[in-house]
């Protein structure tokens, strides 16, 4: 047997995070966990600390965090993250905290020439042309996580680049899918939080009812895979069963299936080129009966048109929609905007934005500062009209 591969894991603490280390559970043998970093919830970290005794841990939001009885190295802030996605023993770094704070340690990974799995797509939006090209010049991969993209990972192996024609996202349609406008004013960030076959962090739970999700990964599709958007689509499919497909010039499709677990493409990226063994139950085709897929509705989930729109503009527009969405998105979670004052907060963001086209780090990062600053303010007076 190999020496196990040694992995990072940002955000173990979260859905993806807890994921992973089941599938490190699953194969003890062909993997060992050497850094693992979370936010603030410190028992989950140390439980896992005591678990998986890695080298290095990381609480970032606590500077003085401390295992007096532990061997592990405790970190406590922000730029530990960074520390831990450059650490020299680790093969593989697994992004999976949330929203854009991944940015950095993504690429600090990727100039360390670590193997990426990847789960954190806000990191990979908001600066798409830098991660591709930084990535690109490192020689490193990335390794989709994100169902969709493992899925379309795993129809394009070995086939030439130029024989694609259409890249084709499921998306569930999320809570609301079949809520008309009126009911969707109404709605409530805990009829938002059940989704119907995913359980996921609260972000990205938020992001599938918007369908802000599935726009920011045609981004992630278009970086991660070098298609144009004019050749990637996005199609609902409530069974959740169908994870993505592919659509090849001589009129041929192939799809990825499978039951709606993140532990298939978590393993699948850590695996790779390998498919090592799972104790999950086979999707049963017979089960759903039928597949259905339809075109999603824009005038109804207007983030999906927000982010396609960005993505086609560049330049700093995805820095700005991600932006806009993380601050629109926390705002409706603490119950200060409604549904519908989500995406205005967004389309006013990006309707206020001056683009950078090409840009520089500094560039990425002074759209990401202002975008949230105009965002926050917009939803202090959305929140004020709501009051009077
Ligand atoms: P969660 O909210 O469940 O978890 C986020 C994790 O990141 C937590 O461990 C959190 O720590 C940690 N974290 C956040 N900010 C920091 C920071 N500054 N420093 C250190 N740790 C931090 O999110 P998910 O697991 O659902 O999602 C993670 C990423 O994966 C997102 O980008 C999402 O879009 C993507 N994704 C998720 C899927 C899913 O099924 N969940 C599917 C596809 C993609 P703490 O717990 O201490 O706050
Ligand atoms: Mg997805």
């Amino acid at each position: 047997m190999d020496k196990p591969i040694r992995l990072a894991v940002l955000g173990s603490t979260g859905s993806i995070g807890r994921q992973t280390l089941d599938v490190v559970r699953e194969h003890p043998e062909r993997l060992k966990v050497v850094a693992l970093a979370a936010r603030s919830n410190a028992a989950l970290l140390e439980a896992q600390v005591r678990e998986f005794a890695p080298e290095v841990a990381c609480l970032s939001s606590q500077p003085h965090w401390k295992m007096p009885d532990s061997r592990t190295r405790c970190w406590g802030d922000n730029a530990a993250l960074t520390e831990l996605a450059t650490y020299p023993s680790v093969d593989i770094v697994v992004a999976a905290t949330s929203g854009s704070d991944g940015f950095r340690p993504l690429l600090a990974a990727i100039g360390a020439r670590k193997a990426i799995a990847l789960a954190n797509k806000e990191a990979l939006v908001m600066a798409g042309a830098l991660v591709r090209r930084a990535a690109d010049q490192a020689g490193v991969q990335l390794r989709p996580v994100d169902s969709e993209h493992s899925a379309l990972w795993q129809c394009l192996q070995g086939e030439p680049p130029d024989a694609v024609s259409t890249l084709i996202l499921t998306a569930s349609g999320g809570p609301f899918r079949e809520w008309s406008r009126e009911q969707l004013d109404t709605a409530t960030p805990a009829q938002a939080l059940r989704h119907p076959v995913w359980a996921m962090g609260n972000k990205i739970t938020i992001d599938s009812a918007t369908l802000m999700n599935k726009g920011l990964e045609v981004i992630e599709a278009h970086w991660l895979f070098g298609v144009p958007y004019d050749h990637i689509e996005v199609t609902i499919h409530p069974q959740g069963a169908v994870h993505s497909l592919v659509q090849f010039r001589d009129g041929s499709m192939k799809a990825q299936l499978g039951t709606p677990d993140m532990r298939t493409p978590i393993r699948y990226a850590l695996s790779w080129p390998d498919r090592w063994p799972s104790a999950l139950p086979p999707l049963d085709v017979q089960h759903p009966g039928a597949f259905n897929f339809y075109p999603p509705d824009v005038d109804r989930f207007p983030c999906l048109g927000f982010a396609q729109w960005a993505g086609r503009e560049g330049g700093t527009y995805p820095t700005a929609l991600c932006a806009a969405d993380e601050v629109a998105v926390a705002a409706f979670l603490a119950g200060r905007l409604s549904w519908s004052g989500l995406s205005r907060v967004v389309q006013s963001v990006l309707d206020r934005h001056h683009n950078v086209a090409d840009p520089a780090l500094d560039d990425v990062l002074e759209a990401d500062r202002d975008s949230r600053r105009v965002a926050a303010d917009l939803v202090e007076q959305l929140t004020l009209e709501k009051v009077h």
